[in-house]
């Protein structure tokens, strides 16, 4: 599928990065599931793993 953003590269399945703030902590989760373009090299991942992702996230700053 083409990366929503940029709409020029394809997306290609692999682990990302992704950084959550939460007030003054940041919580880095790495080896996260998702997709990265190919061409602007962002990286995206599904709504359902954010939600997850935010709820841990809640309780390591809980
Ligand atoms: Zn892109």
């Amino acid at each position: 599928m083409k990366y929503p953003i940029c709409k020029h590269g394809d997306t290609r399945l692999g682990v990302v990065t992704i950084t959550l703030e939460r007030g003054d902590s940041t919580i880095v989760f790495r080896q996260v599931p998702g997709e990265m373009c190919e061409n602007c090299g962002e990286s995206f991942h599904s709504a359902d793993i954010t939600e997850a992702l935010l709820r841990q996230a809640e309780m390591v700053v809980a």
